[in-house]
């Protein structure tokens, strides 16, 4: 396990303690976890009603901001970990306790869904050339949101979202009608569509990467996004990747 410890933010910002008598017991509960603040207009309206969100983790690195955008907004939320896309299974479970770790530190419940890979090739069956953002994504975020939502269903959740917006890399549309697709199943369940990049998400997210010491992908996640992935290094003279060796403020 690599020295982690919390870094002061990069424009000299101090984090601030979450005044724990504005929000619910998850925040109680996390009252000694430095926040890096979000100004009023950043906070979180939509689905606070319900203040319990569902929240499909993809990675540590993309969950991070919204964990933290959540919980001061006072949302409480449980992870759901489903992601049997990813490749080889060193890559899915260092990305797995890297956002297990994350949510121990942040006393959220975290939900190891099954690694269904056989069944996620299976899907992916003659898509294996499809560019990134096509329709084997779009199959990969069905995949798992379907699973989300009936998670969501079965455990009284009204509203779910995921992390996988947030990366500058993928289609929110796409995305996003993937995961109303999924919540259409079940009667008064919401897909939860906010636009994490705005409000300075996308900054914070880094922010907290770093300061984390978040392991740093490099690929997306399945074995076809690495293959191409090494290709567009090699064809630009760098290394492959190296599984396991990358983290975030080093
Ligand atoms: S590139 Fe990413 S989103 Fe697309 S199929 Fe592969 S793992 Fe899933």
């Amino acid at each position: 396990m690599k020295n982690r410890t919390i870094l002061n933010m990069p424009d000299g910002e101090h984090n601030k303690r979450v005044d724990s008598t504005l929000h619910d017991d998850t925040l109680r509960r996390s009252e000694d976890y430095l926040f890096i603040p979000l100004d009023s207009e950043s906070r979180l309206e939509q689905a606070a009603s319900t203040r319990q969100v569902l929240l499909h983790s993809c990675c540590a690195p993309c969950s991070g901001e919204l964990m933290e955008a959540m919980l001061e907004s006072g949302i409480s939320m449980t992870i759901f970990f489903y992601n049997p896309n990813i490749h080889p299974k060193k890559e899915y479970e260092i990305r797995k306790n890297e956002n297990i770790r994350f949510a121990e530190k942040m006393k959220i419940k975290f939900v190891d869904a099954d690694y269904d890979v056989q069944d996620w090739f299976g899907r992916a069956n003659g898509m294996e050339n499809e560019p990134e953002r096509g329709i084997r994504c779009t199959m990969c975020f069905d995949m798992r949101f379907a699973r989300t939502a009936l998670y969501a269903h079965e455990n009284g959740f009204k509203v779910f979202t995921s992390s996988l917006g947030i990366s500058r890399w993928k289609n929110m549309d796409q995305i996003n009608e993937c995961g109303v697709r999924a919540a259409s199943h079940y009667e008064g369940m919401e897909y939860w569509t906010h636009n994490w990049r705005l409000g300075g998400g996308s900054e914070r997210m880094y922010q907290i990467a770093k300061r984390e010491q978040f392991y740093k992908q490099e690929y997306c996640g399945c074995i076809y996004s690495l293959r191409d992935s090494n290709a567009w290094r090699i064809a630009k003279g760098r290394d492959p990747i190296k599984m396991g060796e990358e983290y975030y403020g080093e």
